[in-house]
């Protein structure tokens, strides 16, 4: 419970009129960035399985989006759930670097290197706590490796850690490719920053800031945080205020998820400085009514864009994709992960590198690739993941499309959800008519809720995802 809320909502005022439907919709569920979600991945799939996919993926002439993780972190923040090893031993990079090379070199030999890289993100993790020498080395290795695009449509990104990033690294990392900056703000107010452990200067980001625009970054997006110790509403205003001010192109706001069983680094946070659940849902709708007045569209699962970013547009479009990076433009279709815990996704498989680092290393110095797991999609899975991407992405599902698509009438195939959808009807977060199934307004902020009526894989699992409202 928080202690320090000078101007408090009353429960009607914070939530609005749908506070019984945000309740009652409020649970744990996935974020939706594959389908099945990787609780499914299973260590029966084998880096064999993996060779043939990436084998048969090598005449596609689709473009290719690559993932790389740099796992590495100075500090730690009390929050965090990612996985990552803090440290500020010296010499982890250079160790790190010399065994990506390995794995780029076998990634290259299956894959080949005609392909066009439409996308490129580094995260991590902290991809910035590697040096300008390392990072020029790694972006030298994939450039040599693969076929990089000197498009300008191309959408090469990395997420940067204010504090440990100069105006002139963002000019470096300019001069390497990157167009786009992602930045880790969540919340700042000094206190609360304190609490996460995670002290960075307002005054710097706004540098920083400048310094991206200066240096023509084509697209700024930052990470914030509600729920947060310390957090009230004064202070999550005034971090609205801040960011407002210097317009990102794109903001993603997430809830913050106490699981201190989960996550050891949030033992360090007591439960007593953190809003209650009441509170979080009037943090919540301060900070969607400030964004849409701001001019910012919510486009789903926690992101908001201006309404000329491209992700509005390709949502408009009924083109927007969603990978393990989150939303997307549907420039690539193949995702080749890259690094420790890297989750690829190249045709109907999943695969994901091994997340402890020593093993990850010791199949990569036996010339293997590092998969510790992954799946092929069933068809059952793939006829699924078309509804639910449709759904998260595009906010609607054509039924007649899918009819046609997958020689299955829609309503047959799925005659058990519409109990389900009818009440989502009743309570007006769908609409469905003859042709197709489409999220409301409101139903934006249970995107998530709607996407499960058609996921088969949840009913013991809803504990280990994050809350959904
Ligand atoms: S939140 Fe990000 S920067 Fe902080 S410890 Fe976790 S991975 Fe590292």
């Amino acid at each position: 419970m928080m202690n320090s809320l000078s101007v408090v909502p009353t429960q009607q005022e914070a939530t609005g009129s749908n506070v019984d439907l945000i309740a009652k919709y409020s649970t744990q569920g996935p974020r939706y960035t594959s389908y099945p979600t990787a609780l499914q991945f299973s260590d029966q799939f084998t880096t064999a399985n993996y060779e043939q996919y990436l084998d048969a993926a090598r005449i596609d002439s689709a473009p290719l989006s690559l993932y790389v993780h740099i796992p590495f972190c100075r500090r730690l923040c009390y929050y965090c759930g990612c996985n990552k090893i803090v440290t500020k031993k010296s010499g982890v990079g250079r160790e790190y670097l010399d065994h990506i090379a390995i794995e780029i070199d076998l990634l290259s030999k299956h894959i080949g290197n005609t392909r066009h890289v439409s996308q490129l993100h580094f995260g991590g993790g902290t991809p910035t706590y590697l040096d300008d020498a390392e990072l020029t080395e790694l972006i030298h290795l994939l450039a040599s490796h693969f076929n990089f695009d000197d498009n300008q449509e191309r959408e090469y990104s990395i997420e940067i850690d204010p504090r440990t990033v100069t105006p002139d690294r963002l000019a470096l990392l300019r001069g390497l490719g990157f167009n786009r900056l992602s930045f880790g703000i969540q919340d700042t107010d000094p206190q609360v920053q304190k609490a996460i452990n995670r002290v960075q200067r307002t005054e710097q980001i706004i540098e920083l800031v400048g310094a991206a625009r200066a240096y023509r970054f084509s697209s700024i997006s930052f990470d914030l945080i509600y729920g947060l110790p310390l957090q009230t509403y004064e202070s999550l205003n005034k971090t609205l205020d801040d960011v407002i001010a210097l317009l990102p192109d794109r903001i993603s706001l997430y809830h913050y998820a106490h699981m201190p069983t989960r996550f050891a680094p949030q033992r360090a946070i007591e439960r007593q400085t953190l809003p209650d659940s009441y509170e979080k849902l009037a943090m919540l709708r301060i900070a969607n009514e400030r964004l849409i007045a701001a001019g910012y569209i919510y486009i789903g699962m926690d992101h908001f864009v201006r309404p000329d970013d491209e992700l509005a547009r390709s949502q408009k479009d009924g083109h927007l994709q969603r990978n393990f990076q989150g939303y997307s433009t549907s420039l690539a279709p193949d995702v080749l992960g890259i690094g420790v815990s890297a989750i690829s996704s190249i045709g109907d498989c999943y695969a994901q590198n091994s997340k402890d680092i020593a093993d990850y290393y010791s199949k990569l110095e036996a010339g293997q690739l590092p998969v510790d797991k992954g799946l092929t999609k069933t068809k059952e899975d793939q006829i699924r993941a078309y509804v639910i991407m449709e759904l998260a992405c595009n906010l609607r599902v054509s039924t007649q499309i899918f009819d046609n698509k997958f020689n299955i009438p829609f309503w047959e195939k799925f005659a058990d959800t519409q109990p389900k959808l009818a009440e989502m009807q009743r309570d007006g977060l769908v609409i469905i008519d003859q042709e197709d199934i489409s999220i409301t307004e409101q139903g934006r902020m249970m995107l998530r809720n709607v996407c499960m009526v058609f996921d088969q894989y949840l009913s013991d699992q809803t504990e280990r995802y994050s809350q959904t409202v």
